[in-house]
């Protein structure tokens, strides 16, 4: 038997299984994951992987050897299809049943199928695992025209890194605007005009009616109102759908397409935790609303916590939100979470590029958006996480620094 059976080897579930040691858990740990790789960073994939400048061992977390020398028994090729809860037990893809005492689940999503005519043709690109950015890679030479659809980080990620390699990009958002899912108005505005000014072809409100097949693969992107996009090339980022359905099967509460966690990132169903992007929650920086975050600090943060609980020491999730997104040469760093926001103040002029966006509520700063501005983000950050009070004055004034430490007594 297992102690603790962590079902997902991505950024989550490697922490976790960490977490456990590095805590002084002593029982066995076993890293279950779907795909045939050891656990490897993934936020290399949209960017510096899919262009060809960081060899797949750099993204490897740890060497085979350093998880043995752990003892973490890493299990790949192993999809999770069931779970019963009552026998603590459980089933794999190929039939195998694996005994456990505590199962922490996070195994992430999957890439959400474009819901048109032709849109589950084989040849229709996603990024998620290596294997789907290799696939990508292999058709890269003789693809001159490439659509996009969906333009969140996964989309305008792509995006950037293939006009750089000269091949003609079109992007097609359904929102009015990009990012729409992660930023403000504002920063939407300021990537449409960095992806356009680079070429980009991007199309807001788009409506795909199909995807044109020529020999069974795609060929071109048809959209509402009868234009015809050529594509050598189709890269689908349209969001994700959260692997639960065992947990769901097995009777865990569900939320927001995930399922639901406790503040110990404990699920409804005995001995059984969650944690990143499938793990729903009731978020502080959220005013306390049930939401999934779909980032690599969520799937730490919460992967720690699960492990705590586990190994005795057990510690409320309540981490700040933040996320990363590299595009050209523009990092977006985003502290706190900017939904429900009753006011946005500009730091810094967006024409220099160098600039961050803080937004308010209730008088009190909630989140900031930072573009090549480390240093707000940083101050951002901790801002946030102390209560975000703060004058506008300062706020709007780049030279003024967003936090200042309390000073020490004695
Ligand atoms: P995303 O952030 O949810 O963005 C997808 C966008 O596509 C949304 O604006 C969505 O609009 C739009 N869309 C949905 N259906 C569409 C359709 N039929 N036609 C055109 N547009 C459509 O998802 P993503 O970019 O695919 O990212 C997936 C995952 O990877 C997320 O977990 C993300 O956080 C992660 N990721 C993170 C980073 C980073 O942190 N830098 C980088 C890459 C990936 P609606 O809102 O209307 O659905």
């Amino acid at each position: 038997m297992i102690d603790v059976l962590i079902i997902g080897a991505g950024h989550a579930g490697a922490q976790a299984a960490l977490m456990l040691r590095k805590l002084g858990y002593a029982g066995a740990v076993a890293l279950a994951g779907a795909e045939a790789d050891p656990p490897y960073e993934r936020p290399p994939l949209s960017k510096t992987y899919l262009a060809g400048g960081e060899p797949f061992e750099r993204m490897i977390m740890r060497p085979k050897e350093a998880w043995a020398e752990l003892n973490i028994d890493c299990l790949p090729g192993r999809k999770i299809v069931a779970v019963d809860p009552a026998a603590h037990e459980a089933r794999c893809e190929n039939g195998e049943r694996i005994s456990y005492g505590k199962m922490i689940w996070a195994a992430g999503g999957t890439p959400r199928r474009l819901p048109a005519p032709g849109g589950d043709l084989a040849g229709i690109h996603v990024i998620r695992t290596r294997a789907d950015v290799d696939a990508i890679r292999a058709g890269l030479d003789g693809a001159k025209d490439i659509v996009i659809i969906g333009g969140g980080y996964i989309g305008l990620e792509a995006a950037s890194v293939l006009v750089g390699m000269g091949k003609r990009v079109c992007v097609l958002e359904a929102q009015e605007r990009l990012l729409s899912r992660v930023a403000g108005p504002d920063l939407s505005a300021f990537y449409e005009r960095e992806h356009r000014g680079r070429g980009v072809d991007i199309r807001l409100g788009a409506e795909i009616e199909a995807i044109v097949e020529k020999g069974g693969r795609p060929a071109g992107v048809c959209l509402a109102g009868g234009e015809a996009l050529p594509a050598d090339l189709v890269i689908v980022g349209i969001g994700i759908a959260p692997d639960v359905e065992p947990l769901i099967a097995a009777g865990a509460e569900g939320a927001l397409g995930g399922v639901k966690v406790d503040e110990f990132c404990r699920t409804s169903l005995p001995d059984i935790y969650a944690a990143g992007d499938c793990a729903a929650h009731a978020n502080r920086y959220a005013g306390g609303a049930v939401i999934r975050l779909e980032s690599v600090q969520n799937a730490h943060d919460q992967a720690s916590a699960a492990a705590a609980s586990i190994a005795g020491d057990p510690k409320p999730y309540d981490a700040v939100p933040w996320f990363w997104s590299d595009q050209y040469d523009l990092k977006l760093q985003t502290a706190g979470l900017s939904t429900g926001h009753d006011a946005a103040v500009l730091r810094g002029d967006p024409d220099s590029r160098s600039f961050s966006v803080v937004y308010l509520k209730d008088g009190r700063v909630i989140a900031l958006d930072c573009v090549n501005a480390t240093r707000d983000y940083a101050q951002g950050r901790r801002l946030v996480a102390t209560g975000g009070a703060c004058d506008l004055k300062t706020l709007a004034d780049p030279a003024a620094p967003l936090f200042k430490p309390p000073a020490r007594n004695g």
